[in-house]
Protein backbone atom coordinates (compact mmCIF):
# COMPACT_ATOMS: atom_id res chain seq x y z
CA UNK A 1 0.00 0.00 0.00
CA UNK A 2 0.74 3.47 -0.89
CA UNK A 3 0.13 6.35 1.61
CA UNK A 4 -2.86 7.10 1.96
CA UNK A 5 -4.48 3.87 0.38
CA UNK A 6 -6.69 3.30 3.39
CA UNK A 7 -7.11 -0.72 1.84
CA UNK A 8 -9.50 -1.54 -0.97
CA UNK A 9 -6.98 -2.88 -3.15
CA UNK A 10 -8.80 -5.14 -5.21
CA UNK A 11 -10.81 -2.28 -6.25
CA UNK A 12 -7.82 0.25 -6.40
CA UNK A 13 -6.47 -2.38 -9.00
CA UNK A 14 -9.22 -2.75 -11.04
CA UNK A 15 -9.82 1.13 -11.19
CA UNK A 16 -6.02 1.84 -12.05
CA UNK A 17 -5.54 -1.09 -14.41
CA UNK A 18 -8.59 0.09 -16.59
CA UNK A 19 -7.26 3.66 -16.62
CA UNK A 20 -3.81 2.69 -17.72
CA UNK A 21 -5.35 1.41 -20.53
CA UNK A 22 -5.93 5.32 -21.48
CA UNK A 23 -2.84 7.47 -22.30
CA UNK A 24 -1.79 10.95 -20.88
CA UNK A 25 -2.19 12.13 -24.38
CA UNK A 26 -5.94 10.83 -24.32
CA UNK A 27 -6.74 13.07 -21.94
CA UNK A 28 -4.25 15.88 -22.85
CA UNK A 29 -6.31 16.02 -26.58
CA UNK A 30 -9.64 15.85 -25.28
CA UNK A 31 -8.90 18.62 -22.85
CA UNK A 32 -7.82 20.67 -26.07
CA UNK A 33 -10.56 19.76 -27.36
CA UNK A 34 -12.91 20.26 -24.88
CA UNK A 35 -14.17 16.77 -25.79
CA UNK A 36 -15.93 14.73 -23.18
CA UNK A 37 -14.13 10.95 -22.65
CA UNK A 38 -16.86 8.70 -24.22
CA UNK A 39 -14.43 6.15 -24.74
CA UNK A 40 -13.38 6.30 -21.17
CA UNK A 41 -16.90 6.23 -19.39
CA UNK A 42 -17.88 3.59 -21.91
CA UNK A 43 -14.69 1.72 -20.36
CA UNK A 44 -15.94 2.65 -17.00
CA UNK A 45 -19.44 1.53 -17.53
CA UNK A 46 -18.47 -1.62 -19.06
CA UNK A 47 -16.49 -2.67 -16.19
CA UNK A 48 -19.20 -2.48 -14.15
CA UNK A 49 -17.69 0.54 -11.80
CA UNK A 50 -20.50 3.30 -12.24
CA UNK A 51 -22.95 0.78 -11.13
CA UNK A 52 -21.38 0.18 -8.12
CA UNK A 53 -24.06 1.59 -5.43
CA UNK A 54 -26.48 -0.31 -7.31
CA UNK A 55 -27.88 -3.22 -5.22
CA UNK A 56 -27.37 -6.43 -6.09
CA UNK A 57 -30.83 -7.38 -6.91
CA UNK A 58 -31.43 -5.18 -9.39
CA UNK A 59 -27.75 -5.97 -10.96
CA UNK A 60 -25.46 -4.02 -9.62
CA UNK A 61 -22.01 -4.42 -6.79
CA UNK A 62 -24.15 -3.78 -4.05
CA UNK A 63 -21.17 -1.18 -2.81
CA UNK A 64 -21.18 1.63 -0.46
CA UNK A 65 -20.70 5.06 -0.76
CA UNK A 66 -16.98 4.36 0.68
CA UNK A 67 -15.94 2.00 -1.93
CA UNK A 68 -17.45 4.41 -4.98
CA UNK A 69 -15.46 7.17 -2.92
CA UNK A 70 -12.41 4.97 -4.04
CA UNK A 71 -13.45 4.37 -7.91
CA UNK A 72 -13.64 7.97 -7.42
CA UNK A 73 -10.39 8.75 -5.92
CA UNK A 74 -8.26 6.48 -8.47
CA UNK A 75 -9.74 7.78 -11.12
CA UNK A 76 -8.27 11.54 -10.64
CA UNK A 77 -5.12 9.88 -8.79
CA UNK A 78 -4.34 8.39 -12.49
CA UNK A 79 -4.05 11.30 -14.16
CA UNK A 80 -8.00 11.40 -15.41
CA UNK A 81 -11.22 13.63 -14.06
CA UNK A 82 -13.58 11.37 -12.15
CA UNK A 83 -16.22 15.13 -12.89
CA UNK A 84 -16.92 13.27 -16.35
CA UNK A 85 -18.71 10.48 -14.76
CA UNK A 86 -19.68 11.00 -10.50
CA UNK A 87 -22.95 11.82 -11.29
CA UNK A 88 -24.22 8.33 -11.27
CA UNK A 89 -22.53 7.82 -8.00
CA UNK A 90 -24.07 10.69 -6.21
CA UNK A 91 -27.53 10.84 -7.57
CA UNK A 92 -27.85 6.85 -7.45
CA UNK A 93 -27.86 7.74 -3.35
CA UNK A 94 -31.34 9.85 -3.84
CA UNK A 95 -32.75 6.99 -5.96
CA UNK A 96 -32.25 4.27 -4.12
CA UNK A 97 -32.80 5.94 -0.55
CA UNK A 98 -36.14 8.11 -1.67
CA UNK A 99 -37.04 6.33 -5.18
CA UNK A 100 -40.15 4.21 -4.69
CA UNK A 101 -39.97 0.18 -5.52
CA UNK A 102 -41.23 0.86 -9.03
CA UNK A 103 -39.06 3.27 -10.03
CA UNK A 104 -35.90 1.33 -8.96
CA UNK A 105 -37.49 -2.02 -10.46
CA UNK A 106 -37.98 0.51 -13.86
CA UNK A 107 -34.47 2.73 -13.93
CA UNK A 108 -31.75 0.10 -12.13
CA UNK A 109 -31.42 -3.14 -13.56
CA UNK A 110 -30.90 -0.57 -17.00
CA UNK A 111 -28.70 1.41 -15.19
CA UNK A 112 -26.83 -1.56 -14.31
CA UNK A 113 -26.49 -3.08 -17.45
CA UNK A 114 -25.02 0.54 -18.90
CA UNK A 115 -28.22 1.22 -20.98
CA UNK A 116 -29.16 3.67 -19.30
CA UNK A 117 -27.00 6.81 -17.48
CA UNK A 118 -28.08 9.03 -14.58
CA UNK A 119 -25.13 11.07 -14.72
CA UNK A 120 -27.11 14.64 -14.39
CA UNK A 121 -28.78 16.63 -11.35
CA UNK A 122 -30.51 19.88 -12.17
CA UNK A 123 -30.30 22.63 -8.73
CA UNK A 124 -28.42 25.56 -9.47
CA UNK A 125 -29.95 28.60 -10.79
CA UNK A 126 -29.29 31.80 -12.25
CA UNK A 127 -30.60 34.10 -9.86
CA UNK A 128 -30.91 31.85 -6.62
CA UNK A 129 -27.01 30.44 -6.98
CA UNK A 130 -25.86 29.10 -3.68
CA UNK A 131 -29.30 30.14 -1.78
CA UNK A 132 -31.23 27.03 -2.77
CA UNK A 133 -34.71 27.48 -1.72
CA UNK A 134 -34.73 30.42 -3.65
CA UNK A 135 -34.86 28.66 -6.56
CA UNK A 136 -37.42 29.84 -9.30
CA UNK A 137 -38.47 26.44 -11.73
CA UNK A 138 -41.49 25.73 -11.05
CA UNK A 139 -43.34 22.12 -11.38
CA UNK A 140 -47.32 22.62 -11.37
CA UNK A 141 -49.62 19.76 -11.28
CA UNK A 142 -51.64 19.09 -14.32
CA UNK A 143 -53.77 15.74 -13.88
CA UNK A 144 -51.32 13.03 -14.55
CA UNK A 145 -48.35 15.07 -14.99
CA UNK A 146 -46.68 17.68 -13.90
CA UNK A 147 -45.57 20.94 -16.10
CA UNK A 148 -41.96 22.61 -15.50
CA UNK A 149 -40.81 26.13 -16.08
CA UNK A 150 -37.84 27.59 -15.72
CA UNK A 151 -34.16 27.73 -15.97
CA UNK A 152 -31.21 26.25 -14.30
CA UNK A 153 -27.54 26.39 -14.94
CA UNK A 154 -24.20 24.87 -14.85
CA UNK A 155 -25.52 21.48 -15.08
CA UNK A 156 -23.42 19.04 -16.39
CA UNK A 157 -23.35 15.83 -18.21
CA UNK A 158 -26.96 16.77 -19.73
CA UNK A 159 -25.67 15.56 -23.48
CA UNK A 160 -23.87 12.00 -21.60
CA UNK A 161 -27.10 11.44 -19.52
CA UNK A 162 -30.27 9.99 -20.20
CA UNK A 163 -31.90 10.15 -16.45
CA UNK A 164 -31.27 14.14 -14.71
CA UNK A 165 -32.69 14.56 -11.26
CA UNK A 166 -34.38 17.94 -10.96
CA UNK A 167 -34.96 20.63 -8.17
CA UNK A 168 -38.23 22.07 -8.59
CA UNK A 169 -40.63 24.13 -6.54
CA UNK A 170 -43.95 22.78 -6.23
CA UNK A 171 -45.45 25.10 -3.83
CA UNK A 172 -45.05 28.50 -3.10
CA UNK A 173 -42.37 29.38 0.02
CA UNK A 174 -44.00 29.41 3.48
CA UNK A 175 -42.23 30.25 6.91
CA UNK A 176 -39.82 27.66 6.06
CA UNK A 177 -38.32 28.35 2.83
CA UNK A 178 -36.86 24.61 2.31
CA UNK A 179 -40.87 23.47 1.83
CA UNK A 180 -42.45 23.08 -1.15
CA UNK A 181 -39.47 21.54 -3.33
CA UNK A 182 -39.93 18.60 -4.98
CA UNK A 183 -37.29 16.38 -7.03
CA UNK A 184 -38.33 14.09 -10.23
CA UNK A 185 -36.70 12.29 -12.65
CA UNK A 186 -36.53 13.97 -16.12
CA UNK A 187 -36.05 11.77 -19.01
CA UNK A 188 -33.72 13.58 -20.86
CA UNK A 189 -34.17 11.62 -24.37
CA UNK A 190 -37.74 12.76 -24.21
CA UNK A 191 -37.54 16.31 -22.50
CA UNK A 192 -34.75 17.68 -25.28
CA UNK A 193 -36.67 19.72 -27.79
CA UNK A 194 -40.02 19.18 -26.37
CA UNK A 195 -40.56 21.60 -23.51
CA UNK A 196 -36.56 21.86 -22.70
CA UNK A 197 -33.65 23.90 -24.46
CA UNK A 198 -29.88 22.82 -23.67
CA UNK A 199 -27.37 25.52 -24.53
CA UNK A 200 -23.31 24.49 -23.60
CA UNK A 201 -21.02 26.84 -21.56
CA UNK A 202 -17.39 26.65 -22.34
CA UNK A 203 -15.66 26.09 -19.43
CA UNK A 204 -12.51 26.15 -17.88
CA UNK A 205 -12.64 22.40 -17.78
CA UNK A 206 -13.74 20.04 -19.50
CA UNK A 207 -17.56 18.92 -17.60
CA UNK A 208 -20.36 19.27 -20.63
CA UNK A 209 -22.09 22.20 -18.30
CA UNK A 210 -24.98 24.05 -19.37
CA UNK A 211 -27.89 26.31 -19.31
CA UNK A 212 -31.60 24.57 -19.48
CA UNK A 213 -34.48 26.47 -20.36
CA UNK A 214 -37.73 24.72 -19.44
CA UNK A 215 -41.00 25.92 -21.52
CA UNK A 216 -44.14 23.69 -20.47
CA UNK A 217 -41.65 21.08 -20.00
CA UNK A 218 -44.43 17.94 -19.46
CA UNK A 219 -43.36 15.15 -16.53
CA UNK A 220 -45.34 11.82 -15.83
CA UNK A 221 -46.44 12.37 -12.63
CA UNK A 222 -44.91 9.00 -11.18
CA UNK A 223 -41.71 10.87 -11.81
CA UNK A 224 -41.35 12.81 -8.56
CA UNK A 225 -39.34 10.80 -6.45
CA UNK A 226 -40.86 10.59 -2.69
CA UNK A 227 -43.04 12.77 -1.43
CA UNK A 228 -44.63 16.37 -3.16
CA UNK A 229 -42.68 18.85 -1.40
CA UNK A 230 -40.31 16.67 0.33
CA UNK A 231 -37.35 17.18 -2.17
CA UNK A 232 -34.94 19.31 -0.37
CA UNK A 233 -34.50 17.47 2.48
CA UNK A 234 -33.98 14.40 -0.32
CA UNK A 235 -31.47 16.52 -2.17
CA UNK A 236 -29.67 16.98 0.65
CA UNK A 237 -29.57 13.20 1.61
CA UNK A 238 -27.24 12.79 -2.09
CA UNK A 239 -25.60 15.86 -1.23
CA UNK A 240 -23.89 14.79 1.65
CA UNK A 241 -22.85 11.57 -0.39
CA UNK A 242 -21.76 14.16 -3.04
CA UNK A 243 -19.42 15.91 -0.50
CA UNK A 244 -17.81 12.42 0.48
CA UNK A 245 -17.10 10.91 -2.83
CA UNK A 246 -15.68 14.88 -4.20
CA UNK A 247 -13.51 15.15 -1.33
CA UNK A 248 -12.08 11.39 -2.12
CA UNK A 249 -11.79 12.22 -5.88
CA UNK A 250 -9.95 15.93 -4.27
CA UNK A 251 -7.52 13.50 -2.50
CA UNK A 252 -6.77 11.34 -5.56
CA UNK A 253 -5.76 14.56 -7.37
CA UNK A 254 -3.88 15.86 -4.24
CA UNK A 255 -1.89 12.06 -4.41
CA UNK A 256 -1.56 12.58 -7.96
CA UNK A 257 0.17 15.86 -7.78
CA UNK A 258 2.36 14.89 -4.72
CA UNK A 259 3.81 12.22 -6.52
CA UNK A 260 4.31 14.26 -9.44
CA UNK A 261 6.31 16.69 -7.45
CA UNK A 262 7.90 14.63 -5.42
CA UNK A 263 9.45 12.69 -8.16
CA UNK A 264 10.47 15.55 -10.19
CA UNK A 265 12.15 17.36 -7.37
CA UNK A 266 14.61 14.48 -6.93
CA UNK A 267 15.50 14.54 -10.28
CA UNK A 268 15.63 18.28 -11.60
CA UNK A 269 19.06 19.85 -10.61
CA UNK A 270 19.63 23.42 -10.40
CA UNK A 271 23.19 25.05 -9.06
CA UNK A 272 24.47 21.43 -9.05
CA UNK A 273 21.67 19.72 -6.94
CA UNK A 274 18.75 18.22 -6.69
CA UNK A 275 15.84 20.78 -6.34
CA UNK A 276 13.90 18.59 -3.77
CA UNK A 277 17.28 19.26 -1.44
CA UNK A 278 16.25 22.65 -0.46
CA UNK A 279 14.03 23.11 2.49
CA UNK A 280 11.91 26.15 0.04
CA UNK A 281 10.91 23.34 -1.53
CA UNK A 282 10.57 20.69 0.62
CA UNK A 283 8.45 22.36 3.03
CA UNK A 284 5.14 23.03 1.01
CA UNK A 285 4.97 19.52 -0.62
CA UNK A 286 5.69 18.12 3.03
CA UNK A 287 2.89 20.49 3.97
CA UNK A 288 0.21 19.64 1.57
CA UNK A 289 1.17 15.55 1.51
CA UNK A 290 0.48 16.39 5.91
CA UNK A 291 -3.00 17.72 4.94
CA UNK A 292 -4.04 15.68 2.62
CA UNK A 293 -3.26 12.62 5.32
CA UNK A 294 -5.33 14.56 7.30
CA UNK A 295 -8.06 15.76 5.33
CA UNK A 296 -8.25 11.80 3.97
CA UNK A 297 -9.00 10.49 7.60
CA UNK A 298 -12.50 12.65 7.28
CA UNK A 299 -13.01 11.30 4.03
CA UNK A 300 -13.32 7.55 5.43
CA UNK A 301 -15.09 9.13 8.37
CA UNK A 302 -17.83 10.65 5.93
CA UNK A 303 -18.17 8.00 4.07
CA UNK A 304 -18.60 5.24 6.97
CA UNK A 305 -21.42 7.42 8.46
CA UNK A 306 -22.81 7.89 5.46
CA UNK A 307 -22.85 4.19 4.45
CA UNK A 308 -24.38 3.37 8.27
CA UNK A 309 -27.14 5.61 7.56
CA UNK A 310 -26.50 7.87 10.51
CA UNK A 311 -26.09 11.94 10.36
CA UNK A 312 -22.57 13.12 8.25
CA UNK A 313 -23.42 16.60 7.68
CA UNK A 314 -20.77 17.57 9.44
CA UNK A 315 -18.30 15.23 8.25
CA UNK A 316 -19.10 15.30 4.70
CA UNK A 317 -18.73 19.04 4.76
CA UNK A 318 -15.60 19.28 6.86
CA UNK A 319 -13.92 16.42 4.88
CA UNK A 320 -15.02 18.22 0.77
CA UNK A 321 -13.06 21.69 2.79
CA UNK A 322 -10.25 20.09 3.86
CA UNK A 323 -9.54 18.01 0.87
CA UNK A 324 -10.45 20.88 -1.40
CA UNK A 325 -7.57 22.61 0.50
CA UNK A 326 -5.51 19.98 0.42
CA UNK A 327 -5.51 19.32 -3.23
CA UNK A 328 -4.85 22.92 -4.28
CA UNK A 329 -2.26 23.19 -1.77
CA UNK A 330 -0.69 20.01 -3.57
CA UNK A 331 -1.18 21.37 -6.71
CA UNK A 332 0.23 24.93 -6.23
CA UNK A 333 3.39 23.18 -4.88
CA UNK A 334 3.57 20.83 -7.92
CA UNK A 335 3.35 23.65 -10.27
CA UNK A 336 5.46 25.90 -8.31
CA UNK A 337 8.52 23.49 -8.62
CA UNK A 338 7.87 22.32 -11.98
CA UNK A 339 8.97 26.14 -12.85
CA UNK A 340 8.07 26.92 -16.49
CA UNK A 341 7.21 23.40 -17.40
CA UNK A 342 4.45 23.55 -14.53
CA UNK A 343 2.79 25.55 -17.75
CA UNK A 344 3.49 22.98 -20.51
CA UNK A 345 0.65 20.98 -21.59
CA UNK A 346 2.34 17.62 -21.86
CA UNK A 347 3.23 17.84 -18.17
CA UNK A 348 -0.49 17.43 -17.43
CA UNK A 349 0.31 19.39 -14.58
CA UNK A 350 -1.48 22.38 -15.67
CA UNK A 351 -4.60 20.38 -16.90
CA UNK A 352 -5.10 18.80 -13.20
CA UNK A 353 -4.41 22.24 -11.67
CA UNK A 354 -7.71 23.67 -13.54
CA UNK A 355 -9.66 20.51 -12.78
CA UNK A 356 -8.85 20.30 -8.98
CA UNK A 357 -9.59 24.17 -8.46
CA UNK A 358 -13.37 23.48 -9.42
CA UNK A 359 -13.73 21.91 -6.41
CA UNK A 360 -13.09 25.30 -4.61
CA UNK A 361 -16.49 26.44 -6.06
CA UNK A 362 -18.65 23.62 -6.94
CA UNK A 363 -20.69 21.67 -5.85
CA UNK A 364 -20.41 23.83 -2.74
CA UNK A 365 -17.99 27.01 -2.23
CA UNK A 366 -15.52 26.62 0.47
CA UNK A 367 -17.24 29.95 2.13
CA UNK A 368 -20.66 28.35 2.16
CA UNK A 369 -19.03 24.83 3.99
CA UNK A 370 -17.64 27.42 6.46
CA UNK A 371 -20.86 29.24 7.19
CA UNK A 372 -22.32 25.87 7.94
CA UNK A 373 -20.24 24.75 10.28
CA UNK A 374 -20.38 28.43 11.86
CA UNK A 375 -23.90 27.94 12.21
CA UNK A 376 -24.73 24.18 12.35
CA UNK A 377 -21.98 22.59 14.25
CA UNK A 378 -20.49 25.67 16.28
CA UNK A 379 -24.32 27.51 16.84
CA UNK A 380 -23.09 30.57 16.34
CA UNK A 381 -25.82 33.49 14.69
CA UNK A 382 -26.91 32.38 11.10
CA UNK A 383 -25.31 34.94 8.34
CA UNK A 384 -27.71 35.05 5.96
C1 LIG B 1 -18.05 23.32 -13.93
C2 LIG B 1 -19.25 23.39 -13.07
C3 LIG B 1 -20.13 22.33 -13.00
C4 LIG B 1 -21.29 22.40 -12.23
N1 LIG B 1 -22.19 21.37 -12.25
C5 LIG B 1 -23.39 21.51 -11.63
C6 LIG B 1 -24.42 20.52 -11.78
O1 LIG B 1 -24.22 19.50 -12.44
N2 LIG B 1 -25.63 20.73 -11.19
C7 LIG B 1 -25.90 21.85 -10.46
O2 LIG B 1 -27.01 21.96 -9.96
N3 LIG B 1 -24.94 22.82 -10.29
C8 LIG B 1 -23.71 22.67 -10.87
N4 LIG B 1 -22.73 23.65 -10.72
C9 LIG B 1 -23.05 24.86 -9.97
C10 LIG B 1 -22.26 25.02 -8.70
O3 LIG B 1 -22.75 24.15 -7.71
C11 LIG B 1 -22.38 26.49 -8.32
O4 LIG B 1 -21.61 27.24 -9.24
C12 LIG B 1 -21.91 26.78 -6.95
O5 LIG B 1 -22.79 26.16 -6.04
C13 LIG B 1 -21.89 28.30 -6.66
O6 LIG B 1 -23.07 28.93 -7.12
P1 LIG B 1 -22.94 30.28 -8.01
O7 LIG B 1 -22.04 29.94 -9.14
O8 LIG B 1 -24.29 30.78 -8.34
O9 LIG B 1 -22.23 31.28 -7.04
P2 LIG B 1 -22.88 32.40 -6.10
O10 LIG B 1 -23.95 31.79 -5.25
O11 LIG B 1 -23.22 33.57 -6.93
O12 LIG B 1 -21.65 32.75 -5.19
C14 LIG B 1 -20.48 33.41 -5.71
C15 LIG B 1 -19.41 33.44 -4.65
O13 LIG B 1 -19.86 34.19 -3.52
C16 LIG B 1 -19.72 33.43 -2.34
N5 LIG B 1 -20.88 33.64 -1.46
C17 LIG B 1 -22.19 33.68 -1.79
N6 LIG B 1 -22.96 33.88 -0.70
C18 LIG B 1 -22.11 33.96 0.34
C19 LIG B 1 -22.27 34.13 1.74
N7 LIG B 1 -23.49 34.27 2.31
N8 LIG B 1 -21.17 34.18 2.54
C20 LIG B 1 -19.94 34.04 1.99
N9 LIG B 1 -19.71 33.85 0.68
C21 LIG B 1 -20.79 33.81 -0.14
C22 LIG B 1 -19.72 31.96 -2.78
O14 LIG B 1 -18.97 31.21 -1.87
C23 LIG B 1 -19.06 32.03 -4.14
O15 LIG B 1 -17.67 31.89 -4.03
C24 LIG B 1 -21.54 23.57 -11.46
C25 LIG B 1 -20.63 24.65 -11.50
C26 LIG B 1 -19.52 24.58 -12.30
C27 LIG B 1 -18.59 25.76 -12.35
Amino acid sequence: MTPGDHGFEEIRAGVRELCATFSPEYFRKLDAERRYPDEFVAALTRAGWLAALIPHEFGGSGLGVTEASVIMEEINRAGAHAGDCHGQMYNMGTLLRHGSAEQKQRYLPAIARGELRLQSMGVTEPTAGTDTTAIKTTARREGDRYVVNGQKVWISRVHHSDLMILLARTSPAGAKKSEGLSIFLVDLRQAIGKGLTVRSIDTMVSHDTNELFFDNLEIPAENLIGEEGRGFRYILDGLNAERAIIAAECIGDAYWFLDRVTAYAKQREVFGRPIGRNQGVQFPIAEAFIETEAANLMRYRACQLFDAGKPCGKEANMAKYLAAKASWEAGNACVQFHGGYGFASEYDVERKFRETRLYQVAPISTNLILAYVAEHVLGLPRSF
